[in-house]
């Protein structure tokens, strides 16, 4: 038969099969053919520039390798053009016809399994070049193999069962595929709109686009370069472009693995922690690449919730196989990736703490949320997060922190716990009188000044065995000290916190002599176990009822029968009980404020000008 004429053929059934998908089920997703359409262009200059290293004669050799898309939005085309190895008659009809690659047919065998009912899903996919036909009246085919001896063609379609080819004079080498858009789909005629979807899904791909003869793409896919070749400024101009930031990234990892999965990624720890600021939750935002062609921008499960602050690129060769084609295995395939970048990522940070340990701490003071958020939820990865967490103590200076490895590192083998106290700020915790029973003891105390702290204890536990403790727990139990001189009898002190018991009432649980306090003459211990002075705190904050009747608060109240207050209450306590019955409300009320747990202190006003009338 004559090559010269136009000559009809049947799409093989299979591929009927897939473009009646393609078409009657992509509708949320058509824009992504622009994206196969360029990745095709693209792998089609890849495979020329291969051919060039072993073959001598090359058709029209003096061209760029260049991929050129026109849009004309008159005629209400899109033209994609490579310069790269076009197809011959044969390949036209092997490539476009029929299904030549087991790729297409993992893609079918999927989709027959009830992918094609999850249109988010199948966004995901590489439909390849059929993914023209989503928006398409027709699409024709102009290609021009390097071979000099085959003359050029095209082959043309409108997607509904058959297709033609015929020969065509005077093409340049590679491939030029003309889509004619359907009426509805005639946005993608228009430039701006080809230029932002080439921006987001090909703004990497490594051959010059032109978009009607503007370079679309500048930014190299760094993260595929070797990294002793990339100058610090390269790293902040690509951190900048791809994650919409104006400022340098505060820490950067660049790596690349082969196995379990072939992966290279580059991931920036941003200056700022927007939702410090107050802005909305971060949205996670490293992006999935494969071989440098965007698969999805936000993908939600490539990494754990926590590392949600992490901007940046993870690129992996072996997604086209599976995420875009066996539908069935991705999740599987996300998860392992998953896996390897945050393992990797917390040893990096591992190594940051331990070689740039100033430059982790101040990373740590914006984003140790986030870590304190994944140690206490994150069971999987909570042991090496909790290594990276960072306190002050009553053992460093104001603004520096310890590690736990470090505290436990100082205590004696026979402390079992692991003190913390939370706390507003330094001050306030250093101020208050829970703090003094173990410096009397030379106990470290963690010093914690985030809402989140207690919860963050709560769920971690313990570590290195040693459990992890409230300092101002009703239950803590310390070793006695050496009784100072001039301290209330035991019988003095039985008679006064009996007589406390009894004169504050309600108000108080329990009264008793303490082993705690070194300076300070009381101080108030919850007696719920349950919930925390802190914890109360935020109920109460969170409460919509900021009027209404509290929770009933009892306290255990601890006196020290050492401090010159007691001594005083106790003389004053029979000589004027009066007087002494408002001393006695006034020192739980200093109690209740230390701990956090005065909620009105309009009734203390009043009382304290009675006491200042009698002095
Ligand atoms: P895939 O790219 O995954 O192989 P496609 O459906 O996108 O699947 O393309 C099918 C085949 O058609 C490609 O493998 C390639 O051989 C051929 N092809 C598509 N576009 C071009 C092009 N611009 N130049 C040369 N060959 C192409
Ligand atoms: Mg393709």
């Amino acid at each position: 038969m004559s090559t010269a004429t136009p000559q009809k053929f049947e799409f093989q059934a299979e591929i009927k099969q897939l473009l009646d998908i393609v078409i009657h089920s992509l509708y949320t997703e058509k824009e992504i053919f622009v994206r196969e359409l360029v990745s095709n262009a693209a792998d089609a200059l890849e495979k020329l520039r291969h051919t060039q290293l072993t073959e001598k004669e090359i058709f029209d050799d003096k061209l760029e390798l260049e991929i050129n898309v026109t849009t004309d939005d008159k005629a209400k085309t899109i033209t994609i053009q490579d310069f790269g190895l076009g197809m011959t008659r044969a390949e036209l009809v092997e490539n476009l016809g029929t299904i030549a690659h087991s790729g297409s047919k993992a893609f079918l065998k999927a989709l027959g399994e009830g992918a094609q009912k999850n249109a988010s899903l199948i966004g995901q996919f590489g439909v390849g070049f059929y993914s023209a036909f989503m928006v398409a009246k027709s699409v024709k085919v102009y290609s021009h193999s390097w071979r000099a001896a085959e003359p050029g063609h095209v082959w043309t379609s409108d997607g509904a069962g058959s297709y033609e080819i015929e020969e065509s004079e005077g093409q340049r080498r590679g491939s030029k595929i003309v889509v004619e858009l359907k009426d509805d789909c005639a946005e993608f005629a228009s430039d701006w709109k080809i230029k932002e979807i080439l921006e987001r899904y090909s703004a990497f791909v490594s051959f010059p686009i032109n978009l009607n003869g503007k370079r679309v793409n500048t930014v190299q896919a760094l993260w595929l370069r070797s990294k002793n070749e990339i100058k610090e400024e390269e790293y902040t101009e690509f951190y900048k472009f791809q994650s919409h930031a104006h400022e340098e990234p505060r820490l950067r990892l660049h790596f690349s693995a082969d196995a379990p999965l072939a992966i290279n990624a580059l991931l920036f720890v941003p200056k700022e922690n927007t939702e410090k600021l107050g802005f909305a939750r971060t949205e996670a935002s490293v992006a999935l690449y494969c071989r440098k062609v965007l698969i999805d921008a936000k993908p939600k499960n490539l990494l754990p919730e926590w590392l949600r602050f992490l901007k940046g690129v993870v690129d992996s060769e072996d997604l086209p196989l599976n995420i875009s084609r066996e539908t069935m295995q991705d999740k599987a395939l996300v998860e392992k990736l998953n896996k390897v970048i945050t393992k990797k990522f917390l040893r990096f940070l591992e190594d940051e703490a331990k070689n740039h340990a100033e430059a982790y701490a101040a990373c740590y003071a914006e984003f140790g949320l986030f870590l304190k958020e994944g140690a206490a939820m994150d069971f999987t990865h909570k042991d090496q997060l909790v290594k990276l967490l960072r306190f002050e103590s009553s053992l460093t200076e104001k603004g520096k922190t310890t590690s736990l490895a470090d505290y436990v590192s100082r205590v004696t083998s026979d402390q079992k716990e692991i003190y913390y106290l939370v706390g507003p700020n330094r001050a306030a915790i250093e101020s208050g009188p829970y703090l003094e029973a173990f410096k009397a003891r030379n106990l470290e105390v963690l010093f914690c000044y985030e809402a989140v702290d207690e919860y963050v204890m709560n769920n971690v536990r313990e570590f290195d065995s040693k459990k992890l403790t409230a300092a101002d727990h009703a239950e803590v139990k310390l070793s006695e000290l050496p009784k100072p001189e001039g301290a209330l009898s035991e019988a003095d002190t039985k008679k006064l916190t009996t007589w406390l018991k009894a004169t504050l009432g309600e108000r108080v649980a329990e009264v008793k002599a303490s082993e705690r306090l070194v300076d300070s003459p009381a101080l108030a211990l919850n007696a719920d176990k349950f919930m925390s002075p802190h914890m109360r705190r935020m109920m109460k904050a969170m409460s919509k009822d900021k009027d209404g009747p509290d929770a009933p608060l009892r306290v255990n109240l601890e006196i020290n029968p050492r401090s010159a207050v007691m001594k005083r209450l106790f003389e004053t306590h029979t000589a004027s009980p009066e007087k002494a019955k408002l001393v006695a409300e006034q020192i739980l009320d200093n109690a209740l404020i230390s701990a956090g747990l005065l909620d009105d202190a309009t009734p203390m006003v009043a009382r304290l000008y009675k006491l200042l009338e009698s002095v």
